[in-house]
């Protein structure tokens, strides 16, 4: 099978690869449909990510057919159109039991990490009850790949980690896929007023038009500084931190109101400086981490009922033999006007073994 394939920083290949078998009764093979690039994929390209080593498989979303199960898997059978979590779980281990199965002593984030990923023909999901979802036969598949990741991300380590409520002003900063998915589940929750903070003049267009009141351009480097105008002094409720860089914290500690929440969903790969001495009388929280995807199957009935539109974060329409390309367009994304850049399975499977032989 074709496989996109990490070799280092700054360092991939779209190449040949065998395809992945069952290693566990709890396993499934799952047949590519669509599946995408996460900015995550990107800070892995640059080295960010130690944990990624040379000849991984990347990928951690998408929705697929499963092609073999193992015996232990109840929930799911062959044939069965499943969506993909960027988070596995075994549901027994004693993380699992609280809910935070991004902390699975036997999964949570190792899709595309620690383990080959789903930017590939086929991808191996071990604990596939916890980890695979169910796709209604009438679902927008396409945009179930929004629910692999960005969305519960947005969702669980920006909103309900930050505390957004009823009335309460919001800063984004970072639009980028997660940042515009904060924004887009923030609503869930009504706040007055959501600034939104980038560099890129589309991405920031396309904020407005997903329901940010105030859109900032920081390429001065004035943004925290019109936050602070604009809320005269006062700063926002709640920060959310979605770009992973130590100049966006920089702007996150200086927008948050008193008694405010900043919550880091930003992938970092440099220290950040925390100016506690500016600080320590802030009454803040700062929250950070892994999303748990325990929101899936809230996000999916929303999507159902036609309350949330991911289609909208899709902005390019590529083949999963196209992959090389899908990466220079997302990874170039203020020149190509990129969000998220769905990929879908083109490749010929008529040449493919019969696995029950
Ligand atoms: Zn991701
Ligand atoms: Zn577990």
């Amino acid at each position: 099978m074709k496989a996109l394939v990490y070799y280092g920083a700054g360092q991939q290949q779209w190449e040949d690869r065998p395809e992945p078998k069952l290693s566990a009764q709890t396993d499934a093979i799952v047949r590519i449909e669509n599946t995408t690039i996460c900015g995550t994929d990107l800070h892995i390209m640059k080295g960010n990510v130690p944990t990624v080593a040379s000849g991984r498989i990347l990928g951690h979303e998408g929705v697929g057919m499963i092609e073999e199960i193992g015996s232990g898997v109840t929930e799911h059978k062959v044939g069965d159109r499943v969506l993909i979590s960027c988070i596995t779980s075994c549901g027994k281990c004693a993380m699992c039991k609280r809910g935070t199965y991004g902390h699975c002593a036997y999964g949570g984030w190792i899709l595309g990490n620690t383990i080959d990923g789903c930017q590939a023909e086929y991808v191996r999901i071990p604990h596939a009850d916890g980890s695979l979802y169910q796709v209604p036969a009438n679902a927008d598949q396409e945009s179930y790949v929004m629910l692999s990741d960005i969305l519960p991300t947005g969702l669980e380590v920006g909103v309900l980690e930050g505390n957004v409520k009823p009335g309460c002003t919001l800063a984004i900063v970072g639009a980028g896929p997660v940042g515009l998915a904060a924004l887009m589940t923030a609503q869930f929750y009504s706040p007055s007023r959501i600034f939104m903070i980038d560099l890129d003049d589309n991405r920031l267009q396309v904020s407005a038009s997903l329901g940010a009141t105030d859109i900032i351009n920081n390429r001065d480097g004035n943004a925290a500084a019109e936050v602070m105008s604009r809320t005269k002094g006062v700063g926002v409720d709640v920060v959310i931190e979605a770009i992973g860089t130590p100049s966006g914290w920089d702007v996150c500690e200086n927008i948050v109101a008193a008694g405010g929440n900043i919550a880091i969903l930003g992938v970092h790969g440099k220290s950040v400086t925390l100016h506690l001495e500016h600080m320590w009388k802030r009454n803040f929280t700062m929250t950070a981490g892994l999303v748990h995807t325990s929101t899936i199957p809230m996000l999916m009935a929303a999507v159902q009922a036609g309350r949330l539109q991911p289609r909208k974060l899709i902005s390019h329409h590529l083949g999963l033999s196209e992959m090389r390309h899908a990466y220079d367009v997302f990874g170039h994304a203020a020149s190509h006007h990129a969000l998220k850049v769905l990929m879908t399975n083109d490749i010929s499977i008529s040449g493919h073994k019969d696995r029950a032989a």
